[in-house]
C-alpha cells in the first residue's frame, strides 16, 4: 500500500504538508495521521483522479468508531483486532524490544535499520533503551534511498521482535490474555498476535510477538492460481 500511494502522490516534494518527502506523508495518510487534502497539489485538476485513487486506499485503513465497540481490520490480511496500539505520550510510534541477530555494539541513541524476521519492510528506528542483548526502539520511518545513503544509520540486519509496548484503544484487555493488535505504526497494517504481560491504564506491554494470526480472516479474499 506504501509503494501503491506514493506513487500516486505528486512525488513534488515540496514540504507543503509538512512532509520534506511525498513518501513520508504517504506513511501518514496509512497510518490516519493525515487525510489526501493535507496536500496542496494534490488538489489541483491535473491530479484528480490520483486523489480519487488514494481516497480509495485508504478507506481500507483500520477503523476505529468508540472505545468499547471497535471495528479494527488489517489492511493485508482481513484479519480483526481487539485493540490497536499507538505510541506512548511524546513518541512517534510504539515500542518495539528487538533481539538483533548480529554481533554489532549497540547504545541508546544509535540510529538502526533492521527487517523484523517475518515482515517484508525494512524499518529505520532509534534505539531509546538497552538492556544486554535486547535493544527497545521507536520507529522513525520506512527505508528509502534518502536514509541509505545517511552513514549514521547501521545497519543489524533481521531482527527478532519480542515485544511491543504503548498506549492502546478498544477493548478492555486483562494480564496474561493473548490478543491480536495492529501497531498504529505498521506499514502494512498487518494484525500480529501476542500475550499482555503488563498493565498500567491505557498503557500496555505485549510479549511474545507473532505475525502469524490463526483462524479465518473476517473476510475471505484468497485468491487461487492454476498453471
Ligand atoms: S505537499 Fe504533496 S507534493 Fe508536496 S511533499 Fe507533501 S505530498 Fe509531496
Amino acid at each position: 500500500m506504501l509503494k501503491k500511494i506514493t506513487t500516486l502522490l505528486p512525488d513534488f516534494n515540496c514540504g507543503n504538508c509538512g512532509y520534506s518527502h511525498c513518501e513520508d506523508f504517504a506513511v501518514s495518510l496509512i497510518n490516519g495521521k493525515e487525510e489526501p487534502d493535507a496536500c496542496p497539489v494534490l488538489k489541483r485538476p491535473a491530479f484528480a483522479a490520483n486523489k480519487t485513487s488514494i481516497e480509495k486506499l485508504i478507506q481500507k485503513r483500520n477503523r476505529v468508531t468508540t472505545h468499547n465497540n471497535i471495528t479494527i481490520t488489517g489492511v493485508i490480511d482481513n484479519y480483526r483486532a481487539d485493540i490497536v496500539l499507538k505510541p506512548l505520550k511524546n513518541e512517534k510510534s510504539c515500542r518495539e524490544t528487538l533481539l538483533p541477530l548480529c554481533s554489532i555494539d549497540l547504545k541508546t541513541g544509535d540510529v538502526i535499520k533492521y527487517r523484523p524476521l517475518g515482515c517484508p519492510i525494512t524499518h529505520i528506528a532509534k534505539i531509546v533503551e538497552r538492556q544486554h542483548s535486547l535493544i527497545t526502539v521507536v520507529i522513525t520511518g520506512p527505508d528509502n534511498d534518502r536514509n541509505i545513503e545517511n552513514n549514521a544509520i547501521t545497519d543489524v540486519g533481521i531482527c527478532m521482535v519480542l515485544a511491543f509496548q504503548g498506549r492502546y484503544e478498544g477493548k478492555i484487555l486483562k494480564v496474561g490474555e493473548t490478543i491480536r493488535f495492529l501497531p498504529h505504526h505498521c506499514m502494512m497494517q498487518k494484525i500480529h498476535s501476542g500475550v499482555v504481560v503488563q498493565l498500567e491504564k491505557e498503557n500496555v506491554r505485549i510479549e511474545i510477538i507473532d505475525l502469524k494470526v490463526w483462524g479465518m480472516p473476517e473476510v475471505n479474499t484468497t485468491t487461487y492460481v492454476t498453471y
